[in-house]
């Protein structure tokens, strides 16, 4: 459920499995869109993309080497990059994708999936739609623990 980077990326790592496997993205296909600034870590994408047969410089834009920092009281600085790039992540997602059976422009009910499917895995991103929250307080039963 849910055809953002992390959802196309499992898509393709499924792709010539033994699994029947279905993406679920509740856009139409001319609204599918990926909602980023596109900076990524190259080494990591690097390595998720040979995982599925792709090579991520096909993907990059630009391969920074420094970064250029004016503040407000005129301070000007540099810091040196060390992985730190942009990458067409909307056509990265696309090619993910790209061989495999996805609805648009639908986001079927849990209750609706259970009856046809053995396994749900959410991919809707920041707002979790399928997975429970957590609870509020969840983190500050991690923080105050002694
Ligand atoms: C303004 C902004 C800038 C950012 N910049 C960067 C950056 O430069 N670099 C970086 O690494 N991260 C950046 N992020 C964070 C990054 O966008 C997320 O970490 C990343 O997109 C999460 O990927 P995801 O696949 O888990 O979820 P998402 O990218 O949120 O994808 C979820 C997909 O699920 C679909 N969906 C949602 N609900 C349903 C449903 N019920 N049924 C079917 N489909 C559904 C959505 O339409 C979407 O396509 C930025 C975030 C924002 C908001």
């Amino acid at each position: 459920m849910g055809m953002g980077v992390a959802g196309s990326y499992l898509m393709a790592r499924l792709k010539d499995s033994e699994h029947e496997v279905v993406g679920y993205e509740r856009n139409v296909e001319e609204k599918h869109d990926s909602i980023c600034a596109w900076g990524t870590i190259k080494p990591v994408l690097r390595e998720f993309c040979k995982k599925t047969g792709r090579n991520f410089d096909d993907f990059l834009i630009h391969d920074g080497k420094n970064m250029h920092v004016k503040m407000n009281d005129d301070v000007k600085f540099d810091i040196g990059l060390k992985g730190l790039c942009t990458y067409d992540k909307l056509a990265l997602i696309k090619d993910f994708i790209k061989d495999s059976k996805i609805i648009y422009g639908q986001a079927p009910k849990l209750e609706e999936l259970e009856k046809e499917y053995d396994m749900i895995v959410d991919c809707t991103g920041f707002n979790r739609v399928y997975l429970p929250k957590l609870k509020e307080d969840f983190s500050c039963q991690h923080t105050n623990t002694k």
